[in-house]
């Protein structure tokens, strides 16, 4: 029966990976901002830009433990003929002189530390006989010499980061040398998980012969979370168009829905016709992709609905490479929305039917200065354990049936690369 409801929109064509990619990003909103405190901010994105109200530091200062002094004053010295200086003042880190080093006068100070009027450069303590009273330069010192210029580091009224950035640790360090306690940074988008299917059990329920436990909901919700968004799962849906048009009306309260299984084209798969009579405009459903081929991408009510196949690789994959990206994008984040790929070299034999593009697990590792992907021993879209540990996938393109171990490889990048 066809669906009065069926989007022009729909594209019924199997399409390539990237195209489905920007399409998906195409259709993603930004959600709203929220000001948290810094503590809590580690792997939010940054909604405002950030500026340095000073700079930092704030005059020149040493970067060394030593005596600050006139360079002209020590241009002659040696080891054979040391010049030696009358140490006036000593100055720790955080204090400010109120001495002006003169001719023939040093200041004895400690990394950090202002550099003292009439003093240009610093001569390290190793480089003297670390006198208190008096001290003996070994060494000549150029002007400027072991200094940090005031500004080196951030300049008054510069912008030092941007709306869009994903806050790792240095970010919170710069925002904390900005005296920012408070940032503004974007919501973290709710995804309600969905399973389908009638052999699915949950995790604590009996296995009986034919049903499988509900792991997708488990891992979905996982990656979600590293995403940066809050799962919430909703259990697992029964394979009749009903309960599958109810499961996802209340998962619209989410921000973004996801499903797991009843995509393909068998008689119990009903979520695009759940889609269809809910009204939803269905974008795509196929991908050309192995594993992963049906990948449901629709939008209803504002919100996005990736419906993900049901095998475990499959759906793991789907997630990285569509609903990853459109999580962070969500949050506002500009840059690495798509898992970056790189070229490696195979070590091991990969094979594929080559009637679509393979995305194969592989632990891409640093051996001796090079990427090395080491693939799984089974790639079967049902072998879970397949994931475990991978952190990229090797493409063979359409065609490609076999790879040669030492053949260079393009390697999408999901995690960071490993130790051999
Ligand atoms: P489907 O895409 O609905 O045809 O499901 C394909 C296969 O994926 C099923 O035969 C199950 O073995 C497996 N599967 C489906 N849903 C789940 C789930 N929630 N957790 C683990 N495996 C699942
Ligand atoms: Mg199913």
């Amino acid at each position: 029966m066809p669906s009065t409801f069926q989007s022009t929109a729909r594209d019924d064509r199997m399409i390539p990976v990237e195209e489905a990619q920007q399409r998906v990003l195409a259709e993603v909103g930004l959600l709203g901002t929220e000001q948290v405190p810094l503590v809590e901010a580690l792997g939010r994105v940054l909604r405002e830009d950030v500026r340095s109200m000073r700079d930092i530091p704030e005059a020149d200062n040493t970067a060394m433990d030593g005596y600050a002094v006139r360079s002209s004053d020590v241009a002659d010295a040696s080891v054979a003929k040391p010049v030696t200086l009358r140490v006036i003042e000593d100055l720790p880190a955080g204090t400010v002189s109120m001495k002006h080093v003169d001719p023939g006068t040093a200041i004895r100070i400690m990394t950090g530390a202002l550099i003292p009027p009439g003093a240009d450069a610093v001569v390290p303590v190793e480089l003297t006989d670390a006198g208190s009273q008096s001290v003996q330069v070994n060494v000549p010192v150029a002007a400027r010499a072991n200094l940090r210029s005031r500004g080196e580091d951030m300049t008054r009224d510069s912008v030092v980061l941007t709306a869009g950035t994903r806050l790792g640790p240095a970010e919170v360090g710069v925002l904390a040398s900005v005296q920012k306690p408070l940032v503004l940074v974007g919501r973290r988008p709710t995804v309600a998980i969905i399973s389908t299917g009638d052999e699915v059990v949950e995790i604590d329920e009996p296995l009986a012969p034919g049903k499988v436990v509900n792991s997708n909901s488990y891992s979905l919700a996982a990656l979600a979370r590293e995403a940066g968004a809050l799962p919430l799962t909703m259990g697992i849906t029964a394979d009749t168009k009903e309960a599958t048009i109810q499961t996802i009306e209340a998962a619209l309260q989410s921000d973004f829905v996801i499903s797991s299984g009843g995509v393909s084209v068998g008689a119990y798969d009903f979520v695009k016709d759940a889609l269809d009579a809910l009204g939803a405009s269905t974008r795509f459903w196929q991908v050309s992709m192995k594993p992963g081929k049906p990948v449901v991408l629709s939008t209803l009510r504002e919100r996005l609905f990736f419906g993900l196949p049901g095998n475990p690789v499959s759906c793991m994959v789907s997630f990285l490479l569509f609903v990853g990206p459109s999580l962070r994008k969500s949050m506002g984040q500009k840059h690495d929305l798509i898992p970056p790929t790189v070229i490696g070299k195979l070590d091991g034999v990969l094979r594929s039917r080559g009637d679509r593009r393979a995305y194969q697990r592989v632990r891409v590792v640093a051996r001796d200065g090079e990427l090395i992907a080491l693939p799984m021993s089974a790639q079967g879209s049902g072998v879970s354990t397949s994931m475990i540990r991978a952190n990229g996938f090797a493409v063979m393109e359409t065609g490609v049936t076999s790879m040669a171990s030492g053949a260079l490889v393009p390697l999408v990048l999901f995690g960071p690369i490993q130790t051999d």
